[in-house]
Parts: C-alpha cells; sequence; structure tokens
C-alpha cells in the first residue's frame, strides 16, 4: 500500500509555494519523488524552498509569477511545459485575505483584489493545465478552500465567496474531465492554521478564543496537517477521489 502514495515521475505545480502551507505542500511532494515546482512573487523564499527540496534529493524549481498578471499565468504554463514536457500535478494553493472588514465597507477594489488571486488565477490555472493534462490522459488538481467556503466567516464576505466558488468551480471540473481525461479535481477546506496569514489574528488571545470555543480539537492545525491530503489527493491512492471536499479543521464544521 505505501507504494501507492509514492508520487515518483510526477511534475507538480504548487503555487504559493514558498510559505505558509503551500511550501508543506511542495516538501511533502518533493519527499515522495515528485518534481517540484513552486510559483509566487516573493524571490528569496522561492529559493529558499527549492533549496531544501534539492537538499532532500529531489528536483525543485521555481518560476516567479505574480497571479494578478494574466500574462504571467500563462508563462508559467508555458514555462513548465517546456522544461518538463508534461505537468501532473497542480495546486491552486496561493490566497490572500488582506482584510477582516464589515460587509457594508467593503469596496469593489478589494472585491475584485480579492476575487482576483483566489478564483480567477486559480481558473486560469485549472483551464491551462487541464489542457495540458488532456495531451496526457492523467491529473491531479487541488484547490485549496477553506471552511470559509462552507460556512459564512464574519467580516470576510469576499474571502468566503471567493472560496465557495473555488468549491463550485472544482465540481465542475471533476464532472468535465474524469471519465475521457482521468483528470481529478478535489478542494481541500482547511480551518485555521498557523501561517502568516493568520498571524495577525493569532496575536490576539481574545480572538483566539472565540474561534476554538467551536473547535473540538481545541487548537490550529499545522501547514503539515493539511499536507499530507494534498499528497493522498495527488497520488495514485486517490485515483477514484474527484469533485471531493475534504475538511480539516479539527471537527469544527462538524460540531
Ligand atoms: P500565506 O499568506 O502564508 O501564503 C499565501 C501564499 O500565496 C504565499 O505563498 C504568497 O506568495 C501567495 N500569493 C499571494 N498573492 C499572490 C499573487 N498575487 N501571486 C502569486 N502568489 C501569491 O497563507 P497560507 O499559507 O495560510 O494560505 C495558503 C492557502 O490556504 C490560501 O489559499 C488560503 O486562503 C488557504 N487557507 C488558509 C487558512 C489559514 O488559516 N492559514 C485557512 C483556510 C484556507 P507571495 O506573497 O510571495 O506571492
Amino acid at each position: 500500500m505505501t507504494d501507492i502514495f509514492n508520487l515518483r515521475g510526477k511534475v507538480a505545480l504548487v503555487t504559493g509555494g514558498n510559505r505558509g502551507i503551500g511550501r508543506a505542500i511542495a516538501l511533502a511532494f518533493a519527499e515522495a519523488d515528485a518534481t517540484v515546482v513552486v510559483a509566487a512573487r516573493k524571490l528569496e523564499q522561492l529559493k529558499e524552498v527549492v533549496s531544501r527540496i534539492r537538499e532532500n534529493g529531489a528536483e525543485g524549481t521555481y518560476i516567479q509569477c505574480d497571479l494578478r498578471n494574466d500574462d504571467d499565468i500563462i508563462a508559467l504554463m508555458a514555462g513548465i511545459e517546456e522544461k518538463y514536457g508534461k505537468l501532473d500535478i497542480l495546486v491552486n494553493n496561493s490566497g490572500i485575505s488582506p482584510w477582516v472588514t464589515r460587509s457594508e465597507e467593503v469596496t469593489k477594489e478589494m472585491w475584485h483584489d480579492i476575487l482576483q488571486v483566489n478564483l480567477l488565477a486559480p481558473f486560469l490555472l485549472c483551464r491551462e493545465a487541464g489542457k495540458i493534462m488532456m495531451r496526457h490522459n492523467f491529473g491531479r488538481i487541488i484547490n485549496i478552500a477553506s471552511i470559509g467556503g462552507i460556512v459564512g466567516l464574519p467580516r470576510q464576505v469576499a474571502y468566503c465567496a471567493s472560496k465557495a466558488a473555488l468549491i463550485q468551480m472544482t465540481k465542475v471540473l471533476a464532472v468535465e474531465w474524469a471519465e475521457k481525461y482521468d483528470i481529478t479535481v478535489n478542494a481541500i477546506a482547511p480551518g485555521y492554521t498557523v501561517t502568516d496569514l493568520t498571524a495577525g489574528m493569532m496575536e490576539s488571545e481574545k480572538i483566539c478564543n472565540s474561534l476554538l470555543q467551536r473547535n473540538p480539537s481545541n487548537r490550529f492545525a499545522s501547514v503539515d496537517e493539511i499536507a499530507g491530503a494534498a499528497r493522498y489527493l495527488a497520488s495514485e491512492g486517490a485515483s477514484y477521489t474527484t469533485g471531493s471536499v475534504i475538511t480539516i479543521d479539527g471537527g469544527t464544521l462538524a460540531y
């Protein structure tokens, strides 16, 4: 059974693979012997992850890109196909949540900014990756959503809308691409996880206590607890899993 979780010979792209959840996923894939491409804006962090991947004996590379820019997305995919001739695994992990603001104060610019990175870019990446995967009759796409795509988190209207739409997009692509192309498309919906994204919020004891009140595990997730599910979904072990949403939230949504 252990071998079906191996990713040997697979080429994976992890957006936002330079830190946080994406970094943990990139390292977990490398540990499973995948070739890993990480893509984001901050160069030093990208270089650090690639060094770690190579230190561990795997093949890794980075492509600097800003997912707000459509041309960067096209260039990213073209770069991977040119270098490796294929793309087996896409993890749409890059995401932003720059504001925690009452809905009546959310501007059109704020809305567009969040939707651009959290929804439009993942769609364009799925579309372009899908074309490559169709040519090879194989693909694994994993979209990092959030419990905020399932329940309403106050003061995060655009973020929650983007993640709910990401989950729905996951299901449509799963339905379209399953039989003919053997492309699976799944989502992971993490609960609150300790990363830069949540660092500010976690400095407040009051906020932490209120979030943990509805968390049966009474703690936040570590990035490795999210990465394990991504490795599963990328592997042969998940060949019949598509259109699914795996919540990793310590039981929060079950409560
Ligand atoms: P971080 O803030 O630590 O990382 C976000 C990542 O997204 C970074 O790698 C960042 O790289 C990348 N990114 C942001 N903007 C862009 C852009 N314009 N172009 C390319 N890459 C970009 O967050 P997390 O690791 O916590 O979050 C990862 C994913 O998990 C997100 O989609 C988030 O919504 C989701 N999630 C997180 C939860 C949590 O509690 N932490 C809970 C539920 C879901 P760079 O800045 O270098 O571009």
